[in-house]
C-alpha cells in the first residue's frame, strides 16, 4: 500500500501505482533551449484574437501599452511555458530545427512597417514594451539558462519568411542588460582590420561565418536572393542602420567577432 509508505522519503503517490524519485540522474537539462522575439504587425485586439483563437500562438503577448497592475507592468501569457505555443514556424538554428518544440515565443504588440514610396517605414516599440520585455526575458533566460546566442529573433530563425522583430528592436540595449548576444567592439574592430566598413567582403566569407553562428544558408559564395535576405536578416539585429544585405567588411566583421566570443 503506497499510501503506507508515507515514512519513504522521495514516494509520490499517482492513485493507481507510485514513483520513487529520490535518486536523479546527472544526464538532464532543461527542454527550453531558446527565446525568440517577435512583433504581431497588427493592434492589440487583433493580435491578442490571432494569438488565441487562430492557428498561432505564442507564451507571452506585450500589449502595445502594458497595464500596471499594482505598481507592476503585466504581460499576458496565453500558453503555459511547459507546453508548446505556435509561434516559430518553419525554422531553423544553429543546427536544430522546428524551434516551436524547443523555444519560448515572446509577441510584442508592434505594427512592424507599412510601404511607401520613400520605402519601408519601421515603427519604434514603446519604453514600456521595452521595459517589460526585457524583465520577462531575464527571468525566463535566468530560469532555463539560456545561452546568450539562443536568444534570437523569428527573422533569425526563418530570414526568408519573418522580418520580425525588425531592426527597431532594440537588441543592442538588451544585451547591455545580459539579454541575447553582441560582439564586443574591439574585436569588431579587429576583424575589420582597418578596411572600411562599408567596403566590399567577400560573399563566401560571410555566408561560411553566419552558417557558423547558426542560420541557415547556402555556402557557394553568390550573392543570390537567399544569401541577401539572410545577411539582412543578419544586419537587421547586429547592424541595424544599414539592412541591405549586401556583403560588407563591416558585416563580416561582426559576424567573426560573435564567432570568436560564442562560438570559440
Ligand atoms: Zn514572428
Amino acid at each position: 500500500m503506497l499510501s503506507g509508505c508515507a515514512d519513504r522519503a522521495g514516494i509520490t503517490d499517482r492513485g493507481r501505482y507510485g514513483v520513487d524519485t529520490s535518486i536523479a540522474s546527472s544526464s538532464q537539462d532543461e527542454r527550453v533551449r531558446y527565446l525568440v522575439m517577435h512583433y504581431t504587425a497588427v493592434d492589440d485586439g487583433a493580435s491578442l484574437a490571432l494569438l488565441t483563437r487562430g492557428t498561432a500562438s505564442a507564451h507571452y503577448l506585450v500589449s502595445s501599452a502594458p497595464p500596471l497592475i499594482n505598481g507592476k507592468a503585466v504581460a499576458q501569457q496565453l500558453v503555459p511555458e511547459d507546453k508548446r505555443a505556435w509561434h516559430a514556424g518553419i525554422s531553423e538554428w544553429n543546427g536544430r530545427s522546428n524551434l516551436n518544440d524547443t523555444s519560448i515565443g515572446i509577441e510584442i504588440v508592434n505594427p512592424g512597417f507599412t510601404e511607401s514610396a520613400a520605402g519601408k517605414r519601421w515603427y519604434p516599440y514603446a519604453p514600456e514594451q521595452v521595459e517589460l520585455v526585457a524583465r520577462l526575458a531575464e527571468d525566463i533566460i535566468r530560469r532555463y539558462q539560456i545561452r546568450p546566442d539562443n536568444v534570437v529573433g523569428h527573422s533569425d530563425i526563418a530570414p526568408l519568411r519573418k522580418t520580425d522583430p525588425g531592426p527597431l528592436f532594440p537588441w543592442a540595449q538588451l544585451a547591455e542588460r545580459g539579454i541575447g548576444a553582441w560582439p564586443d567592439k574591439h574585436v569588431v574592430d579587429k576583424y575589420l582590420a582597418g578596411r572600411a566598413p562599408e567596403a566590399d567582403a567577400p560573399v563566401a566569407n560571410i555566408q561560411r561565418a553566419l552558417v557558423k553562428y547558426g542560420y541557415s544558408l547556402p555556402l557557394h559564395g553568390k550573392a543570390d536572393e537567399e544569401t541577401i535576405r539572410v545577411i539582412s536578416a543578419f544586419q537587421m539585429h547586429f547592424r541595424p542602420a544599414n539592412f541591405s544585405g549586401r556583403a560588407d567588411a563591416e558585416t563580416e566583421a561582426i559576424a567573426l567577432a560573435l564567432l570568436e566570443k560564442y562560438r570559440a
